[in-house]
């Protein structure tokens, strides 16, 4: 499939790379990455994203070049990274573009003309990696940078499940190349604002348990009263996860009409990607997300109740 993403690239000219609405590190270090991969083809390329930067991601390589739109410029082929359909973009005028699908979620979905889904890949920016390699484009420090921070933080600082040997070798491969691990660590790691932290306090404050599972959330309410944005939720859930004897962690964010945004994380006995299905969300067996209407005590018995059913069914098998 990389040998055919490759042709379709070589048959076109002007290039619109994007990724998932409120990106991530990989959403957005795979975008970046890709584009400079196609201006190494001698390709036009442009970033676009509904949510530009988040402010951690600022520093990376062409950052400052990301467009931020609610929809496409004129384009011969939009490269979709790290995303599992055209909605999730909240980009307008997909539709009708040429679309190619890059990802490595579980759940990806064939919804472009060209999907190259690998489940494999322990991260999106492991195949833009190797779109770099096949096509013989050199990495120079800037590609590294972007694709060392997208692998980084898919991999919880090269922590979570499905981090092998693999994920080192590319990962030496682009140190090798210029990218500093201390530099891109430093900015995401200790790049947080206050508000972030505040809101940290709020929603530890609200830490429920019930057996193996560890909950917390925030409502809008404390999001302004903090001045926090969307971006400041990112990793919240991960305190929860902390704890030595929890399983799975879940984050709720308050969303303005009356949904919430649900975060889970599992240590891996529970796969979260289905219970983050079932509820019309997706991403991986130990990092998923889905949203459901409230109010709030009924978002939380129905994903309790599904992550006590998920797992049932692994302890019965
Ligand atoms: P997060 O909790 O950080 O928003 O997302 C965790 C993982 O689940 C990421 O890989 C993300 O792409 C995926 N994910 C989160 N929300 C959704 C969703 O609504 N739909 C799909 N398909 N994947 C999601």
């Amino acid at each position: 499939m990389l040998d055919r993403v490759l042709q379709e690239i070589r048959e076109r000219h002007r290039f619109v790379v994007t990724s998932h609405a409120r990106p991530d590190g990989d959403g957005i270090g795979s975008a970046l990455a890709c584009a400079q991969i196609l201006r190494h083809m001698e390709k036009e390329a442009d970033v676009v994203m509904h949510d530009g930067v988040p402010r951690i991601y600022q520093s990376l390589p062409f950052a400052d070049r990301v467009i931020h739109s609610e929809s496409v410029p004129p384009n011969d082929a939009v490269i979709i990274l790290e995303c599992d359909s055209i909605k999730r973009t909240q980009l307008k005028g997909l539709e009708d573009c040429f679309l190619i699908s890059i990802d490595h979620h579980v759940t990806g979905r064939n919804f472009a003309q060209i999907n190259w889904i690998d489940s494999s890949a322990i991260a999106t920016a492991e195949l833009v990696y190797r779109m770099a390699r096949l096509a013989g484009v050199p990495l120079d420090a800037a590609i590294a940078t972007c694709l060392y921070t997208a692998l980084m933080t898919d991999t919880g600082s090269f922590m979570f499940e499905g981090t092998n040997e693999h994920t080192f070798a590319i990962a030496r491969e682009l140190v090798l190349a210029g990218a500093d691990p201390a530099q891109c660590a430093r900015n995401i790691y200790f790049g947080h604002s206050t508000a972030k932290l505040r809101l940290l306090g709020a929603a530890l404050a609200n830490l429920h348990r019930q057996g193996a599972l560890a909950w917390i959330w925030v409502t809008l309410e404390q999001m302004e009263r903090f001045g926090a944005r969307e971006e400041d939720c990112e990793g919240l859930v991960n305190y929860a996860l902390s704890i030595g004897d929890v399983q799975v962690a879940v984050f709720f964010r308050e969303l303005p009409d009356d949904r919430w945004r649900v975060s889970l994380r599992s240590k891996g006995e529970v796969n979260v990607a289905t219970v983050a299905e079932h509820f019309g969300g997706g991403g991986h067996k130990c990092a998923s997300g889905c949203s459901l209407d409230g109010p709030m005590g009924v978002a939380v018995t129905r994903v309790i109740e599904r992550l006590h059913a998920e797992k049932a069914a692994v302890n019965a098998t």
